[in-house]
C-alpha cells in the first residue's frame, strides 16, 4: 500500500451536463439548489516522493474506475463517513508545466457531488474554506517498470537506483494499466505537504497466493496477473495429483472395510456394506477399519505367522546349527 495526495479545486456551476451525470447516480432527479458539487486532482502524471509516476494512458483508465466512486472523510469506509461521489473525470493538460520525467504536466481531475442538507453542511464549510485541502486515492495497477530499462521492478533490483539520473534520465518507477480504483477520501491532516498525494496501491505480485486463492470466491471480475495464475495453474495441478492420491487411499480403505466385514459378520450382506462404506467419512471408515480388522484377528489370524515363527524359530537356533 503506497499512497499519494491531492488538492481540491474550487467549486462550479452546474452545467445541464452536470446535472444529468448526477442523476444518473440519484434515485429521484436532483435540482442543481439541492446539490453541491466541487472538484478535486486525484492524481498526476509528476513523479511523486516514492520516485513514481503514473503514465498519460494511466490517468485515463484511472479516470474511467473513479467514475460513480464515493469519497469519504477518512479511510474508514463506513457508510455515515460517506461523502460525495465522483460524477465525471478528464485529464487535463497544463503544457506550460513540464514534469521532472520531461512530460508535459497532466493531471486527473473529478468531479464530485453531494446533497446539500443539514448532515453535510459541516463538510461543505470545510471543504469552501480549505480545511479539506488534501485527498488520497487507492488503487492498483499491473505494471510498475524501471524507467530506464523497463525491468519490471516487482521481479527485483534492475540495478537502477530510483531518483539518480542515468545519462539525464531520472530513474522512477513508472505505474501503468491501472486494474481497479478502490477509493478517494479527504485527509484531515496532510501526511506530506505540496506532494499532497495520498496512493495506495496493491501491485502486481505483492498479494500473497493465499490472498489470490480468497479472491477466487470473491464478487465481481477477477483480475489475474501472469505470474500469479502461472503460480495458480501449479497449485491446482498439485491438489489434482494429492487428491488422486486421496482418493486411492480412500477406495483401498472401502475394500479393506467392506472384505474385513464380510470375515466378522458374514451376517451383512456384501452390498450393504459396500454402500455403507461408500457413504462413510473417511475418518469413520478408518474407525471401522481398525475396529473390524481387531476382531478379525481374534477370529482368524489374518497375518500367517507360521512362516515367520519358523524363521525366527531357525535364527534363534542358528548358534546351535552345525
Ligand atoms: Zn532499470
Amino acid at each position: 500500500m503506497k499512497e499519494t495526495g491531492c488538492v481540491l479545486l474550487k467549486s462550479g456551476a452546474l452545467t445541464a451536463e452536470d446535472l444529468e451525470k448526477i442523476n444518473r447516480y440519484t434515485r429521484r432527479a436532483f435540482q442543481e439548489e439541492e446539490l453541491y458539487t466541487f472538484s478535486v486532482v486525484l492524481c498526476d502524471n509528476e513523479v511523486d516522493r516514492d520516485m513514481e509516476r503514473f503514465t498519460i494512458p494511466a490517468l485515463e483508465r484511472l479516470g474511467e474506475l473513479f467514475l460513480g466512486k464515493t469519497g469519504i472523510f477518512d479511510h474508514a469506509p463506513q457508510a455515515q463517513n460517506q461523502a460525495a461521489r465522483i460524477y465525471d473525470c478528464r485529464v487535463e493538460c497544463l503544457p506550460e508545466r513540464v514534469t521532472r520525467a520531461g512530460e508535459a504536466y497532466h493531471r486527473l481531475v473529478a468531479r464530485a457531488y453531494l446533497p446539500r442538507c443539514p448532515k453535510n453542511e459541516e463538510f461543505i464549510l470545510e471543504l469552501e474554506s480549505g480545511i479539506k485541502k488534501e485527498v488520497s486515492v487507492g488503487c492498483s495497477v499491473a505494471e510498475a517498470t524501471c524507467s530506464i530499462c523497463g525491468a519490471d521492478r516487482r521481479k527485483g533490483e534492475c540495478g537502477h537506483v530510483k531518483g539518480r539520473c542515468y545519462d539525464g534520465i531520472l530513474c522512477c518507477t513508472i505505474l501503468d494499466h491501472p486494474t481497479d480504483a478502490y477509493e478517494w477520501s479527504f485527509v484531515a491532516i496532510p501526511a506530506q505537504r505540496e506532494a499532497g498525494v495520498i496512493k495506495s496501491f496493491t501491485e502486481k505480485g505483492e498479494r500473497t497466493m493465499e490472498e489470490v486463492w480468497k479472491s477466487l470466491s470473491g464478487e465481481g471480475d477477477l483480475v489475474l496477473h501472469a505470474e500469479e495464475r502461472q503460480q495458480l495453474a501449479k497449485e491446482v495441478a498439485i491438489l489434482r495429483e494429492q487428491a488422486a492420491c486421496g482418493r486411492q487411499y480412500r477406495e483401498a480403505l472401502e475394500k479393506s472395510v467392506v472384505r474385513l466385514c464380510g470375515i466378522v459378520s458374514p451376517e451383512v450382506p456384501h452390498e450393504a456394506m459396500e454402500r455403507a462404506a461408500q457413504a462413510m467419512q473417511l475418518d469413520d471408515l478408518q474407525a471401522f477399519e481398525k475396529a473390524f480388522r481387531k476382531r478379525a484377528e481374534q477370529a482368524l489370524p489374518l497375518t500367517p505367522q507360521l512362516a515367520p515363527a519358523e524363521q525366527r524359530a531357525s535364527t534363534e537356533n542358528r548358534e546351535f546349527q552345525i
